[in-house]
């Protein structure tokens, strides 16, 4: 079964009073659903440590309403009525044999109490972190030894619950254990200020009350970030080699990673596997306590050589325990192309941001395990021998045809083009996107195994096709189109100028291989990833790039995938021009006339082309034409058909798979109601 190349990641390890079945981590992460959504949260966390994971941890945990992260919905241990939710997680995690972790934190500056109206707290005097209009008062001693007792106290309320491991979170510059650790935050000239002995005074502290009040059955980890990346400011690497040093011996486990969250997470565009290396190396020379590090592992080999290299105990995973919750068992059962890799894309992270469910677009599944009930591995069988027609291999139809040839149905895919994959195949192709081709790696793969689906390239299907091919179900994923008249969420018109103009291009006419030369202005109205994607082709390509929004900042919506200062950095590194809060009212020969938007005042650029990056178009020609030839279904056969993905909407490749995996689920019933999936409703207690 298991290929012995790996047995190391399977032999137990200690981490003080308890021990982990195997070298696989899940660490905290985000997910939307926390202490609202407690049923959602522990069937997903379920799923992971049925998956194989020897711990499973929360995400932060809020120990004091002066810490509540409001609008953000993580944990919550304020008081023993929260210990039941969480006492739910522990209890299915332990079913699958697995340990239950548990991050306390408190966020101090970084918090916002908008729900508690309490006052925020930080070690001295300071704005807030995430823009609110009010402050942050200094902490007395007092107020020190409070938060040493609630943090003391929300230790026991986490080994009430059940759990086996109890973190001190000193990481991300997401709590006051690492706030006092930052000279930016910490201007204090008690003991807990200045010299670098005061400012690990208070993590010190924690660390030994932690282990006092449930060291004799739980392990005590600190999580720790050893580099911010904003120089004397922040924990900077030789200092974080100090802290280390200091405590060495102190936590029985160290999770160590880089902070904020942007540095940790970051997309697969700006990081590699295992990118984080060169950060926390050192940690392991420093302690003789088991260390846990992350960087997106998905390669069992990589996994294997960070632990024989030394830099690793415990191989940490968030990203690639979402994409794949069963990621440690397919390695066990030598099941290694079965895992679903992780893009890198951090549409997860939009979960956590936009205060909604976790999402991912390898799994459909991630967040849908309590309220849907669906499993990442298992799936009902099918209904009947009905035969289903896919016409369409993006990651609409793949994923269509790959669930729906699990539950047993004979299925036909067609596609158009001479290879699979729909636009993951050619977005994968654009600069820095490459691992995005997971999306269509690991769907063909799967459907290869299966002798039930059928795969027909290079085949376009019109619709008498479609009637003479005589399927029972049809479904239609046939993608979209990028727009080319400007019309968009700026523009309820088209820009004139614009249509039939030979300079104008989208991103279609990039993905095609008919790049623009010379100067060229990329217009941005849709705000993710596909402007500065298409600026980074130009700009190696050779052109002079300017990316135009009339947003008033560049790609907003990347803020919710952590990508944004990435992207700018990128953007600066290759001398892209930044031109913000511009519109375009007009295109004529090579001058392109922009207008500011709150000033509307007027500007003409040299352009010789423009690249219009603003909506698209549902490519859904077949659907139509299928509609009016509705009164032959019936003769024909047909007895269902649906538009799907890019084709119904256009939206994200999660989008898309989403919609593939819920109509391979859906077809043929059971039926959902008008509400199709559960719900958490509160009691009057
Ligand atoms: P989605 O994101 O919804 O999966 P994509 O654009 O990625 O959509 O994929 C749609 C696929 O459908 C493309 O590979 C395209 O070649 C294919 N396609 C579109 N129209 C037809 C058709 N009439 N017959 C066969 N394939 C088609
Ligand atoms: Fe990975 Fe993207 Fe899934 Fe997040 S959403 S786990 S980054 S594939």
């Amino acid at each position: 079964m298991r290929d012995p190349r790996y047995d190391v990641l399977f032999t137990p390890i200690k981490i003080g009073p308890v021990t982990a079945k195997n070298r696989f981590y899940q660490v905290p992460h985000c997910n939307g659903m926390g202490h609202a959504m407690p049923l959602a949260h522990a069937a997903m966390r379920e799923t992971k440590a049925e998956g194989g994971w020897a711990v499973v941890s929360t995400e932060e945990c809020e120990i004091h309403p002066s810490g509540d992260l409001t609008p953000y919905v993580e944990a919550r241990l304020w008081d023993d009525r929260d210990i039941p939710a969480l006492a739910l997680m522990c209890d299915k995690v332990h079913a699958h044999g697995a340990l239950a972790a548990l991050e306390l934190t408190h966020n101090g500056p970084t918090a916002s109490n908008l729900y508690s109206r309490e006052v925020l707290i930080a070690p001295s005097p300071q704005p807030t972190k995430y823009g609110y209009p009010h402050q942050a008062r200094e902490m007395t001693l007092h107020d020190i030894r409070e938060y040493r007792r609630w943090h003391r106290e929300a230790a026991i309320r986490g080994k009430r619950a059940g759990m086996d491991i109890i973190y001190v979170y000193a990481a991300h510059d997401l709590s006051l254990a690492m706030h006092f650790l930052q000279r930016r935050r910490n201007q204090r000239s008690d003991a807990y200020g200045g010299p670098l002995e005061n400012r690990v005074r208070l993590l010190r502290e924690v660390l030994e009350d932690t282990k006092e009040a449930v060291g004799d059955t739980c392990a005590v980890a600190l999580r720790f970030a050893t580099e911010e990346g904003l120089g004397p400011g922040g924990v900077e690497l030789a200092e974080a080699q100090d802290i280390v040093g200091m405590l060495a011996e102190l936590p029985d486990l160290w999770d160590v990673n880089l902070a904020a969250w942007y540095n940790d997470s970051v997309p697969s565009r700006f990081a590699t596997e295992g990118a984080q290396e060169p950060f926390i190396a050192f940690v392991k020379k420093t302690t003789t306590k088991p260390v846990v590090g992350v960087g997106r592992f998905t390669s069992p080999d990589t996994m294997v050589s960070q632990i024989k290299r030394g830099v690793l105990d415990m191989i940490g995973c968030a990203r690639p325990s979402i994409a794949d919750p069963f990621l440690p068992r397919k390695i066990e059962e030598g099941r290694i192309d079965d895992i679903r890799e992780c893009i890198g894309c951090n549409i997860c992270v939009t979960g956590d941001m936009t205060i909604s469910p976790i999402r991912c677009t390898q799994n459909p599944t991630m967040g849908e395990e309590w309220r849907k009930g669906w499993h990442p591995e298992r799936i009902a069988p099918k209904h009947s021998d009905c035969r289903v027609l896919v016409v369409g291999a993006g990651p609409a139809g793949l994923e269509a045809a790959r669930a729906l040839g699990q539950r047993g149905y004979a299925v036909t895919m067609v596609d158009a083009r001479k290879e699979p994959g729909g636009r993951v195949a050619r977005e994968s192709r654009l600069p820095g996107l490459a691992e995005w081709a997971r999306v269509r790696d690991w769907r063909v793969g799967q459907i290869n195994k299966l002798a039930n689906i059928a795969v027909y390239l290079d085949s376009a299907l019109s619709a008498q096709d479609v009637l003479d091919f005589g399927a029972e179900h049809v479904v239609l994923a046939t993608g979209c189109n990028w727009r080319r008249d400007g019309y968009g969420r700026s523009n309820g018109f088209d820009i004139p100028g614009f249509a039939g103009n030979p300079r104008v291009f989208t991103p279609d006419d990039l993905m095609d291989g008919r790049l623009p030369q010379g100067r060229v202005a990329v217009f941005d109205d849709d705000g993710y990833y596909h402007a500065s994607v298409a600026a980074e082709l130009l700009r190696r390509h050779g052109c002079e790039v300017a990316h135009l929004t009339p947003e008033d900042s560049l790609a907003p919506w990347t803020l919710n995938t952590l990508d944004y200062r990435h992207v700018r950095e990128r953007m600066a590194e290759l001398g892209i021009e930044a031109m913000v809060s511009h519109a375009i009212v007009g295109y004529v020969g090579n001058t392109l006339t922009v207008e500011d938007v709150w000033t509307h005042r007027r500007r003409e650029l040299v352009c010789d082309a423009v690249v219009t990056v603003t909506a698209r178009l549902p490519d859904d020609a077949l659907y139509r034409e299928m509609k009016q030839h509705e009164a032959e279904w019936a003769d024909a056969g047909i007895r269902s058909l649906r538009c799907i993905g890019d084709a119904e909407a256009p939206g994200l490749i999660a989008h898309a798979v989403y919609a593939g995996h819920r109509y391979a689920r859906e077809l043929e019933g059971p039926f959902a109601s008008n509400v199709p999936f559960r719900r958490h409703f509160h009691t009057a207690s």
